[in-house]
């Protein structure tokens, strides 16, 4: 692959209550380093910036009223980027906020500059950081905000990317949740998303990620169209980007 985006979730980016696991930030920033100097074209999409604002601003573990969520959002999301700005600054790497909503892809116009903007940072070696603006979007839906599994496969459709990988805290896809099955298989590829596939996608247990595996399909429909791969895989696996691009079966490859 070229052009990759690499969505890393709640669960892998953030401790228990939503401090900030530094050591993995600077784990994924020298991976993407490497994947720089081998001239590939890297975007990351973070999600995080809720966890770290509802950790500085005290307000326990995991609120769920959105206005506070929201606020929550604005607070983390300039710390989000102050570390990850810090991770990449050992490799001499420039990072670059995006903030991005639905809506950024629904206007032509609004689409064509995001797509130039991304471009034009590619060009010049900056490695383009996106995010939910969750402080102005509104969904109807509690549970999918801060989702970006989906957002990032906008991104990978919309800037022809030729693979997404998903970081989570689990395997890949089971054909059942493997945090209440025992007896959950993990799926090695997924071929085509069909109602059986779409039936695994449950809620997501942990109480800091958001979007859980229904969100993830989702992400492999959109991913499908665009004629992009997407793989979901373990964070904690050590360069679990690095062994992904070379080809590595580790978690699930959706084709
Ligand atoms: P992230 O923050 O990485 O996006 P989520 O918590 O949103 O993570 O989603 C991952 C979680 O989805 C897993 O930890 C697991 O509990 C849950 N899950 C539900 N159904 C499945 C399934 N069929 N296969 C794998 N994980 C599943």
């Amino acid at each position: 692959a070229k052009k990759v985006v690499i969505k890393i979730g709640t669960t892998s980016i953030s401790n228990d209550c939503g401090g900030l696991n530094e050591e993995f930030m600077k784990h994924v920033a020298s991976q993407i380093a490497y994947l720089h100097s081998l001239e590939k074209e890297v975007i990351l999409v973070s999600s995080g910036s809720i966890g770290v604002g509802i950790d500085l601003m005290q307000l326990g573990c995991k609120p769920r009223e959105i206005p506070v969520r929201q606020a929550a959002a604005a607070v983390g999301q300039n710390v989000l980027m102050q570390k990850w700005m810090e991770a990449f600054s050992t490799y001499d790497l420039n990072v670059a906020q995006i903030l991005l909503t639905y809506d950024s892809f629904t206007s032509r116009l609004t689409y064509l500059n995001l797509r130039n903007s991304i471009s034009t940072l590619l060009a010049y070696g900056v490695i383009p950081i996106i995010n939910e603006n969750d402080s102005t979007c509104v969904h109807e839906i509690e549970a999918t905000l801060g989702d970006n599994d989906r957002l990032s496969a906008m991104v990978a459709s919309k800037m022809e990317a030729d693979l997404l990988i998903l970081l989570s805290d689990i395997d890949g896809l089971y054909d059942k949740n493997p945090k209440r099955h025992k007896d959950a298989v993990l799926l090695k590829t997924v071929s085509e998303i069909t109602p059986t596939i779409e039936s695994y996608g449950g809620s997501p247990s942990s109480t800091k990620g958001t979007g859980g595996m229904r969100t993830k399909i989702d992400a492999a429909k959109i991913c499908n169209i665009a004629g992009c791969h997407m793989v979901i895989a373990n964070s904690s696996i050590q360069n679990a980007i690095l062994k992904i691009m070379e080809g590595e079966e580790i978690g699930t490859l959706f084709l």
